[in-house]
């Protein structure tokens, strides 16, 4: 077997045109599709030297296929998304796009789709044995429904992903682990019904706060009833409270589970800098998490795809993404940020504060402490109640 970790490679991706015409077209720019986000979260492991490094095996991203898309989407959907690519901007609210959060650009149909292809290789790439693991930066759009658009999300890549691998390997069981800050709800719509695909979602939850699902009490139905948690945060979580909810629900479920493949989406918005969300979540909690998944996945079978997902701030995303695809690719990451990234950043007119792979957790205000853990121990209560017999666990 590989010792590899397969990276997916995006700049053909990066050198398409339309997220450019995009940003000169709207008045402020998608914080999604922007150059600033792509360029450097990318820039960052490139300039560190680490695409370059004998672990790493880069992938070129590839189209998904028709047929791969209409695995999980209506077809009308995908023709709809094709037509629009073509033709640029259009009306099409029935399918939540030309919104600002998806937008149609020229080419969005390539580059919705690229994800796709990239993420089905990536599995079956680790699943026949030729990589150790793989990362792919462009992936986890785990907002897009069967037909509809929505949080910056198409397609949703590792719904196919993982229907190509069941339909590839029926006897084996797949763990869908979500930490991006917003709730993974296409995907966990997708198998609400399947105890094979046990989806887990820690985000934020608060008023307003998109997609505004991913409640406890949203646990399955039918076979697939328990084989759906949900761990909602209130807005100011920190390490601290984060951490015991993910050793307190997720590494004893998944024990439990024994998946033979894992997913896990990455966001970097439940970072603390994050402009998007509420979480306080600092480098070091990322990092704890990756090593985690690493142990946990070596426990079985270790087999592994991680997908970048959200993150909206580009410098803590960008060294988010860094931190797990060097523990992901057992790469060390550089003594400090390479000069030339920060300079890059610069030209985006992001200029950083500070310039390490690690950040202090920001003060709160004393009285928020209790409200935050009062709110997570009754998640976690839930949990146990709702969840946790399906795994056998008391
Ligand atoms: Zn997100």
């Amino acid at each position: 077997m590989s010792h590899k970790t397969a990276l997916f490679n995006p700049e053909e991706l990066l050198a398409m045109q339309g997220v450019d015409d995009l940003d000169r077209s709207r008045p402020s720019p998608n914080p999604f599709w922007n150059r600033a986000r792509l360029e450097l979260t990318w820039s960052l492991p490139k300039m560190a030297g680490m695409t370059e490094h004998s672990n790493i095996e880069l992938q070129p991203m590839r189209e998904a296929t028709r047929d791969e898309l209409l695995s999980f989407h209506d077809p009308s959907y995908v023709e709809t998304l094709e037509l629009f690519s073509n033709m640029g901007t259009a009306f099409a609210s029935r399918f939540g796009l030309d919104s600002d959060e998806c937008p149609v650009f020229p080419g969005v149909q390539r580059y919705a789709s690229l994800p796709v292809g990239s993420v089905i290789d990536a599995v079956m790439g680790v699943a026949e044995g030729r990589f150790k693991n793989a990362m792919s930066y462009m992936g986890g759009f785990h907002h897009a429904m069967e037909s509809k658009a929505a949080g910056f999300c198409y397609y949703n890549d590792t719904v196919i992903a993982i229907k190509k691998y069941r339909e590839r390997y029926p006897e084996k069981r797949v763990l869908y682990l979500d930490t991006d800050v917003h709730h993974g709800d296409g995907t966990q719509m997708a198998f609400y019904d399947d105890p094979n695909v046990l989806t887990v979602s820690t985000h934020e939850m608060s008023m307003g706060f998109f997609p505004g699902t991913g409640r406890p009490e949203e646990i399955g139905v039918g076979e697939g009833k328990g084989y759906s948690v949900n761990i909602p945060l209130p807005p100011l979580t920190d390490d601290f409270v984060f951490w015991n909810a993910f050793e307190d629900v997720i590494v004893p479920i998944w024990l439990s589970y024994k998946p033979d493949f894992v997913f896990w989406e990455v966001g970097g918005d439940a970072h603390q800098s994050d402009p998007l969300a509420d979480m306080m979540l600092t480098y070091d909690t990322y990092h704890r998490m990756s090593l985690t998944v690493r142990q946990l996945v070596q426990l079985g079978t270790g087999k592994l795809v991680v997908v970048g997902g959200g993150g909206y701030d580009p410098i803590a995303t960008a060294k988010i993404w860094a931190i797990v695809l060097s523990d992901l690719a057992d790469i060390p990451l550089p003594p400090t940020i390479p000069a030339e990234w920060i300079q890059l950043a610069g030209k985006f007119g992001l200029n950083m504060r500070r310039g390490g792979w690690t950040d202090r957790p920001t003060r709160l205000n004393d009285e928020h402490y209790p409200k935050v853990q009062r709110a997570v121990d009754d998640v976690v209560s839930k949990l146990r109640e709702l969840v946790f017999p399906t795994f056998g666990l008391a």
